[in-house]
């Protein structure tokens, strides 16, 4: 079984920019250097349906799609980031010893886990007790993961949509860039933010 030190289940908005930010303490940190992270997505983003006018930062008219494509390919820039298509369909184990299943019955194994899954049905054995209806998209059929602000366990993290976030691009995306300095903050002993700084003429 295939090891990483964090799954990200769900490749949309929040689990890509938790990957981005994970992955950008690569070469920052000597205790993130080594760590493997892998991104499995099932490609049912919301983003595919939308298009973006309100997005501080992002061109007006800018085609959900094609952001998808951009953060994806920002994620595999990293060479610790590995991006899967598949559906999980079970989280078992604990810290340090997760076992991660898809519905194609590949296992992998994971030290933390994060759920990315987005407000759209959660069907993934192992976080059942924990759905509920959304509380920022108060409609048939939305759900989120009860959570203590964004951790649902020990090693095991919601991040985006599937947290409680409301449904725009920068909540999500700042959720999951949250989540990750969460992750990287419990491998430096102490709250850390990767930031790159400019550099002087
Ligand atoms: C029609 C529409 C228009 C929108 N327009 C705007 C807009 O104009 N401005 C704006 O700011 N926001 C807009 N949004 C909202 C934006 O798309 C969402 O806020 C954002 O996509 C949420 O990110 P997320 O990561 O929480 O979930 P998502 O981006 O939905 O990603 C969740 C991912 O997890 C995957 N997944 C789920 N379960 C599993 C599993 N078991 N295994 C593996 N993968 C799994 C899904 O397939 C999906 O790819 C729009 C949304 C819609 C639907």
């Amino acid at each position: 079984m295939e090891k990483y030190d964090i799954v990200i289940i769900g490749g949309g908005v929040s689990g890509l920019s938790c990957a981005i930010t994970l992955g950008s303490a690569g070469s920052k940190l000597d205790v993130a250097s080594d760590k493997r992270i892998l991104v499995i997505d099932a490609g049912q983003s919301h983003l595919n349906k939308a298009e973006i006018n309100n997005v501080a930062g992002i061109a007006e008219g800018t085609k959900g799609p094609e952001l998808l494509d951009v953060m994806s390919k920002q994620a595999k820039s990293y060479q610790n980031v590995t991006l899967l298509s598949g559906t999980v369909v079970s989280v078992a184990g604990t810290k340090g010893d997760f076992t991660v299943t898809t519905e194609s019955d590949d296992t992998f194994q994971a030290d933390t886990v994060v759920f990315a899954n987005g407000m759209q049905t959660i069907d993934v054995k192992g976080i059942d007790d924990l759905v509920a209806d959304h509380i920022r998209a108060p409609r048939p059929g939305m759900v989120m993961i009860r959570n203590d602000n964004g951790k649902i366990g020990d090693g095991k993290y919601v991040t985006g949509c599937a947290a409680g976030a409301s449904s725009m691009f920068a909540t999500a995306a700042g959720y999951g860039a949250q989540t990750a300095t969460d992750i990287i903050s419990t491998w430096t002993g102490k709250y850390t933010v990767i930031h790159d700084v400019l550099k002087k003429d």
